[in-house]
């Protein structure tokens, strides 16, 4: 299955190059990471045992800046994916045009199945564990699948202990008191939302009142859940690991969130009507809006797909061999790399702040993402109607000129990225 997701993505890779006027070095110097590291994480469990988990962190690119990219706590981290989706963030933090690279990291547990004593104790020593290759000029690590700002609070605070030093620009969607930013939390939602709104138009004409199927309801999906209902959109059927919640004439996003808030899951939800967990994916629907883990659209459930445009807010929802399918069917995709990208924008006005010393506002984070979302979607829009390409491949063109840009400035010895301590 990973080793799949990286052919996938070499595959998209390939296309890209196609469209793109790329020198041979771009590709070439794409084809690996720079560098790889799995450790071993020994952590002693609360009842006395000792367990030890492995850990991931790769830095796939820094020629446009230092690596930067999440570190998810799921069973199904493994280093293609984790190669992978630092592979992508790549492509992301060019789309963006911030001054990074991309990496990833991971461990691969299941969160749920931990104390919170045993989890912080996990987060500390993956940070010690990884220590070496992070850095505020290296690789940022940040949130991702089953992380959050209270992990990240405790690998701040390994790190700094380990370096005698504070450093808040090393990882970032912290705490607000230990340096986080305002609105980092619901950025990933924020920015699929200015995506989401900015290509409307374009992807849905003349529906007043569209309708959106949700895959996932963690930080991202719930969030922007309620951003499309309050926004006169109807949320008709939004789907976690258990179940799907259906309702056609629009869900109560409020009663939903506080459920799965309370109770952790959405089964048995007051509202709705209770579908199996991937019926989300194939109701009748104007958005579907895949906010879960990679893989969930393949060959297999493509044909069943009944929606006009597919946001990707998760990483990787859709397989290379899906997008030919759901092509064929005329539903448009609009790219991870574009669609969730807000989150590590504001990862980037993060690392400003604290390398600044600095205390941003709200409205400044609002109002500089949504600039940023909106100059680059329009740009891979207009991109991708000149051209006559999809949205993902214009997306990946874009990334690639300013990737290529960088790569070909660095001259041509064969020195690569920056050498580890
Ligand atoms: N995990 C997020 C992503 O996949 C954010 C990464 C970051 O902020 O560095 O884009």
């Amino acid at each position: 299955m990973t080793d799949d997701l990286l052919e996938d993505a070499e595959r998209r890779f390939e296309d890209a190059c196609r469209a793109a006027h790329l020198s041979e070095d771009t590709k070439e110097r794409m084809r690996r990471p720079e560098t790889s590291l799995k450790v071993s994480i020994p952590v002693r469990m609360d009842d006395g045992t000792l367990q030890t988990f492995a850990g991931y962190r790769v830095r796939y690119d820094s020629t446009r800046g230092p690596a930067k990219g999440g570190v998810r706590f799921h069973p199904s981290v493994s280093a293609a994916e984790v190669t992978t989706l630092a592979f992508w963030m790549t492509f992301k933090t060019a789309v963006m045009d911030l001054p990074f690279g991309g990496g990833k990291g991971g461990v691969a547990v299941d969160p749920k199945q931990l104390s919170a004593a045993e989890l912080e104790r996990l987060a500390r020593g993956y940070t010690a564990a990884i220590a070496d290759v992070i850095g505020p000029d290296l690789d940022v690590p940040a949130p991702d699948v089953a992380t959050n700002e209270m992990v990240m609070g405790w690998m701040a605070h390994e790190y700094a202990k380990i370096e005698r030093s504070h450093q808040p620009a090393v990882l970032t969607g912290k705490p607000l008191a230990l340096g986080g930013i305002p609105g980092r939390s619901t950025a990933t939602s924020d920015g699929a939302f200015h995506v989401i709104k900015q290509l409307q138009e374009r992807v849905l004409s003349g529906i007043d009142s569209p309708t959106a199927a949700i895959q996932g309801f963690g930080n991202a999906g719930a969030q922007l859940a309620t951003l499309l209902d309050d926004a006169g959109w109807r949320v008709i059927a939004v789907g976690d690991s258990a179940v799907t919640i259906h309702d056609a004439d629009g869900l109560d996003i409020d009663v939903v969130r506080k459920h799965k808030d309370e109770t952790g899951s959405l089964a048995d939800c007051p509202v709705g009507e209770e579908l199996d967990r991937d019926a989300v994916l194939t109701v009748e629907v104007d958005a579907l809006i895949p906010a879960a883990l990679e893989g969930a659209i393949h060959a297999d459930n493509a044909r069943d797909i009944r929606a006009r445009v597919i946001f990707e807010v998760a990483n990787g929802p859709v397989t290379a061999d899906a997008d030919g399918l759901l092509d064929e069917a005329g539903i448009e995709i609009v790219p991870d790399i574009l669609t969730n990208a807000g989150g590590v924008t504001v990862s980037w006005f993060e690392w400003c702040q604290n390398r600044q010393g600095d205390r941003w506002t709200l409205e400044t984070v609002k109002r500089r993402l949504e600039e940023r979302m909106v100059t680059e979607t329009t740009f891979i829009a207009d991109l991708a109607s000149d051209r006559e390409i999809p949205l993902r491949t214009a997306a990946y063109v874009h990334a690639l000129e300013r990737l290529t840009a960088a790569i070909d400035a660095t001259g041509t010895s064969d020195t690569f990225g920056v050498q580890v301590r």
